[in-house]
C-alpha cells in the first residue's frame, strides 16, 4: 500500500542528474525551496520529484540541513515501515555474518546500507545505535521495532551525541532504549576478547574500523617492542600482546580508556606483557626520546574537524611521525591512521612522507590500507570513505 499525503519535494532544472546517475543525496540548492518545501518538518519522509515531475524516490526531507534530501529508495510507491527497515538490517547483517563470523561488528553504515543517517554497532545482543539526522530521528521509533524483531537484543543504547547532529537541528544526548547499559561489556575481535562502554566510551564504545589493520599490524608484533599511541581500549596494543609482542606500552589521555585495556589485557592473559602510560601524546613522544621500539603504532582521532582547520590540521600528521619515527628501531614498523574525512589519501600520504624527513628517516610503505569491510562505502559516495592508514618499515 502507497503512503498517502507524503509531501513532494522538486528538483530544479537539471538538478536531478545527479540523483538519476545513483546519487543519494540532493543539496538544498539544487531543490526548488518555496514556502511550502521550506515549512516541511524536518526529517518528514517527502517525494522527491525530477523538474517536470516525475517521482525519482523517497527521501527523509531537513530544509533546514545543506544535506536536505538523502534517498531511502527508489521506490517512491514503498512504504517505510518496519518491515522496510527489517528488510534492510536483515541484509546488513548477513553481509556482516558472512565476513565476519562472529556477532561483533557494525552493522548499519548508513547510506552504504541504505540507511542514511544512521550508525548500528553490534556487540552480540546488545547494540549501540547512532542516529545522525533528523530523518532517522523521526523513523527512531521504527526503526527499534525492526531492531527487535530481526535481533531481539537484550540493550540497545541511544548514543545520540555526534556534533553532526547540531547541522541536523537535533540536540545531543545518550539514552538506553532497551534493557539495562550499565557498564562496560565483553566483544570479541580477531580471536580476542575486549570491552566496551557502550553509554559511556566513546563514539559507540568500539572502533571496530580498524579490526584489519589490528589484524595486519599485529601479525609483524611477535618478540616486538610495541609502543601503542592512542590506545583506546586496546585494540592494537593488547592484540600485539596476544600475538606474542615482547612488550607493549598503551598511550592515552583517557584513564577510562586505559582502564578498558587493562582489563582486555587481564582477559587475554598478557596483562605481565602490556603497560601504561596515561599521557598527552604529542609529550608521551617527546618524554620518550630516544627509547626504541619494533612497532609503533598511531591512530589518533581526527586533527581536521572543518574544512577551515585543513591546512593546520594536516599538519598534526605530519607532527606525530615527525615524533614517532625516531622512536621506531632500524628495520621497525610504523602504522599511522587518519580518520579525518576532509584529509584525502594523498594529503595524508604527503604529511606522512614530510614527518619522515623531517625526521630524517627512509623506509618503504608495506600496506596502504582503509576502514574494515563492515564499513562499506557508497558508490556516489566515495569521500565518506574516511579511514586511511599507512604501514611502513622505516631503514
Ligand atoms: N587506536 C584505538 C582508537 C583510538 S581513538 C583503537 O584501536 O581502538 C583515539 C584515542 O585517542 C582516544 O582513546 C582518545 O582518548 C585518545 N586521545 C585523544 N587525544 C589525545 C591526546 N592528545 N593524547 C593522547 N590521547 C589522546
Amino acid at each position: 500500500m502507497a503512503q498517502k499525503k507524503l509531501p513532494s519535494v522538486l528538483l530544479r532544472a537539471g538538478e536531478d542528474r545527479r540523483v538519476r546517475a545513483g546519487h543519494p543525496w540532493a543539496f538544498s540548492n539544487e531543490i526548488l525551496m518555496d514556502a511550502e518545501t521550506r515549512a516541511i518538518a524536518p526529517g518528514s519522509l517527502a517525494v522527491l520529484r525530477a523538474p517536470g515531475g516525475e517521482a525519482l524516490g523517497l527521501v527523509t526531507f531537513n530544509p533546514h540541513s545543506l544535506i536536505a534530501a538523502r534517498l531511502l529508495t527508489s521506490n517512491p510507491e514503498a512504504t517505510v515501515d518496519a518491515l522496510f527497515f527489517g528488510r534492510r538490517l536483515a541484509q546488513a547483517a548477513a553481509l556482516r555474518d558472512r565476513l565476519i563470523g562472529v556477532p561483533f561488528y557494525r552493522l548499519v553504515h548508513a547510506e552504504a546500507d541504505g540507511l542514511p543517517g544512521l550508525i548500528v554497532d553490534r556487540f552480540g545482543d546488545a547494540l549501540a545505535v547512532q542516529v545522525n539526522t533528523a530523518g532517522m530521528e523521526l523513523l527512531t521509533p521504527v526503526l527499534l521495532e525492526a531492531l527487535d524483531a530481526e535481533l531481539s537484543p537484550k540493550t540497545i543504547v541511544l548514543k545520540n551525541d555526534s556534533p553532526v547532529r547540531e547541522l541536523e537541528g537535533l540536540t545531543r544526548g545518550t539514552s538506553v532504549a532497551k534493557g539495562d547499559a550499565a557498564g562496560p561489556i565483553e566483544l570479541v575481535e580477531n580471536d580476542a576478547r575486549f570491552v566496551a562502554d557502550l553509554s559511556g566510551g566513546q563514539k559507540t564504545g568500539w572502533f571496530y574500523d580498524q579490526r584489519d589493520n589490528r589484524r595486519f599490524v599485529a601479525g609483524l608484533a611477535k618478540d616486538a617492542r610495541v609502543l601503542d599511541v592512542y590506545s583506546y581500549s586496546g585494540g592494537f596494543g593488547v592484540l600485539a600482546a596476544k600475538r606474542d609482542a615482547r612488550s607493549v606500552v598503551c598511550i592515552d589521555r583517557s584513564q577510562a580508556a586505559l582502564d578498558a585495556a587493562k582489563a582486555a589485557a587481564d582477559l587475554n592473559g598478557v596483562d605481565k606483557i602490556v603497560s601504561f602510560d596515561k599521557a598527552e601524546a604529542f609529550d608521551a613522544l617527546e618524554r620518550r626520546a630516544g627509547e626504541t621500539f619494533d612497532l609503533v603504532i598511531c591512530d589518533p582521532p581526527a586533527f581536521v574537524k572543518s574544512r577551515k582547520d585543513l591546512k593546520t590540521g594536516a599538519q598534526g600528521y605530519r607532527k606525530l611521525v615527525r615524533l614517532a619515527a625516531p622512536l621506531v628501531a632500524k628495520g621497525g614498523f610504523l602504522f599511522v591512521a587518519s580518520c579525518s574525512h576532509l584529509v584525502d589519501p594523498p594529503l595524508f600520504g604527503e604529511q606522512v612522507r614530510r614527518g619522515l624527513r623531517d625526521a630524517g628517516r627512509s623506509g618503504r610503505i608495506l600496506l596502504s590500507s582503509g576502514a574494515a569491510l563492515d564499513h562499506p562505502v557508497h558508490p556516489g559516495l566515495p569521500e565518506t570513505a574516511y579511514l586511511k592508514a599507512l604501514t611502513l618499515q622505516l631503514d
